[in-house]
């Protein structure tokens, strides 16, 4: 963030933490824009003024310092990260210039156009498609920064009435949480390519579309569960031939999550089938949490319902996330679980938000529901204000023994099209594609995630049941030309909270 911090604070000090080399730096904005200014100069924030010709309608003195700061004024956090950055070695929406050292334009799809000027040393990428600025300077010290653009009105959306209304000054979509159930089934009942086409173009407001995040989830204690949820081979209702687990001591946590960490995962989830932990238990999950924090990871723990108390004690802990699904529609819960109520759940979530801990809250689908059941769970998620920072979309993993062995399957397109919808009702959340993926093809998972899921568990396990894993994982994002992020996908959190 020391772009950032400079914006806010054009001091020598934070001038001097920016990541430029000692060359000239090119500022831009547009294909059409751009100059290069010795680097000191950008000491003085006038030196950031661009004097715009035309860009998406904006013609003048343009202030990119100004621009910044604004942008994070509105709850749209600027995002700097120095080192190399495949967006700047690589942009993937646009072709690469052919020849160094000359000043080039390119454009790779309607509405996208890119430019690249200068040395390999001095060069700036600008870019009108992805939301993005890229400034890169000497070799390997390159910055980073995604900025909100004024963007003209979107085109409307065949059958699409109001998930595109509205819009604030970045011309982003306006978060809502007034979603009626009778709305998110119009929406899942979008034509299909309508209905991806919208996602798509949400998601990219917010999220680059070739970046996945990745999380590792542990189950540190495992079975032996009193509640009595009818898709879980947790549950001590149901024979499951699962052997329960005590709580793992903090040690075979930390190694996990080393592991973790070395796979390229950014969070770190721990899951607990509790139906709601003692305050002992939760002071050695306390522990783990800190431990896991101190490797660099964000963290994340399930481990069922929290009173207020043991949800600031987790805040205490530096806990980053907790995960409390809503699961299904309030109409359905008790066809699914009878041992608590859906209010039970929203009381739990509230002590998670009002301790300050972010949200990772989502459901099942495939659990024999209607699609007027997905729309339910849908209308409930975008009810919460602020919307989770994290939404996983689960698909059902039969399990034998369990109550919902033998349900027929869902219709992948009619998983599709509920990633779509969360994307659509939820636009600046992560949504992640989490159970079920093991038995997804990969045309259906590119599906899913060209309707907005960014985010999946790495690992050949989830809990108690089988993952992907992380080879075939790897094939599949080749062929997609799909990165896993190297670094948390923080600015979701940060935007859903501000919007
Ligand atoms: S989902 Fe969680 S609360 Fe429900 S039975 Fe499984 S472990 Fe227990």
């Amino acid at each position: 963030m020391a772009l950032l911090r400079f914006a806010e604070d054009p001091s020598p000090e934070h001038f001097a933490a920016l990541p430029f080399g000692p060359g000239p730096v090119g500022l831009g904005l547009g294909a059409s824009v751009h100059r290069f200014v010795p680097a000191g100069e950008l000491a003085d924030p006038s030196s950031w003024i661009l004097d715009v010709e035309e860009f998406n309608g904006w013609a003048g003195p343009f202030d990119l310092l100004g621009f910044l700061a604004d942008a994070e004024a509105a709850g749209h956090p600027v995002a700097v990260t120095a080192g190399p950055h495949d967006h700047c070695a690589a942009p993937p929406w646009t072709h690469r210039p052919r020849r160094r050292g000359s000043t080039r334009s390119a454009s790779s799809r309607p509405g996208s156009t890119a430019a690249w000027s200068g040395s390999p040393s001095t060069s700036t990428w600008t870019t009108t498609a992805g939301s993005s600025w890229c400034a890169s300077t000497s070799g390997r010290r390159e910055a980073f920064a995604t900025i909100r653009r004024p963007r003209p009105d979107p085109a409307p959306v065949h059958g699409l009435t109001g998930a595109g209304a509205g819009g604030d000054r970045w011309g982003m979509t306006a978060i809502r949480h007034d979603w009626s159930v009778e709305e998110a089934f119009a929406l899942l009942s979008t034509p299909f390519h309508d209905l991806l086409h919208e996602a798509q173009r949400l998601h990219r407001e917010r999220f680059d579309p070739h970046v996945v995040e990745g999380a590792i989830l542990l189950s540190i204690k495992t079975g032996g569960c009193p509640e009595d949820c009818g898709y879980c081979p947790q549950s001590s209702s149901w024979s499951t031939g699962l052997t329960p687990q005590p709580l793992m001591a903090t040690g075979e946590i930390l190694a996990a999550a080393e592991r973790a960490r070395a796979a390229g995962a950014t969070r770190f989830c721990m899951g607990a089938a509790w139906r709601g932990p003692t305050d002992g238990q939760l002071e050695r999950v306390a522990e783990a949490i800190e431990a896991v924090s101190a490797l660099g990871l964000e963290t994340c723990v399930t481990l069922g319902m929290l009173d207020d108390a043991q949800a600031r004690r987790l805040a205490e802990a530096g806990l980053d996330y907790y995960n409390h699904n809503l699961d299904t529609a309030p109409e359905l819960y008790g066809e699914i679980i009878t041992t608590r109520t859906y209010q039970d759940r929203l009381d739990t979530l509230a002590r998670v938000r009002a301790a300050g801990i972010s949200l990772c809250c989502g459901g099942i689908v495939g659990m024999g529901e209607p699609r007027e059941g997905r729309a339910g769970l849908l209308a409930q998620l975008a009810a919460l204000d602020p919307h989770p920072e994290s939404v996983p979309v689960n698909l059902l993993v039969q399990v034998p023994g369990t109550p919902l062995e033998g349900t027929p399957p869902l219709d992948g397109i009619e998983l599709v099209r509920t990633v779509a919808a969360a994307r659509i009702m939820m636009p600046a959340s992560m949504v992640r594609l989490s159970a079920g993926r093991a038995d997804m093809s990969d045309e259906l998972q590119a599906l899913c995630f060209h309707a907005g899921a960014n985010s999946i568990f790495l690992g050949d396990r989830l809990l108690t049941t089988d993952n992907a894993g992380d080879d075939r994982d790897r094939a599949m994002f080749a062929r997609l030309d799909t990165t896993v992020a190297d670094e948390p996908v923080r600015r979701a959190q940060e935007l859903a909270a501000g919007a």
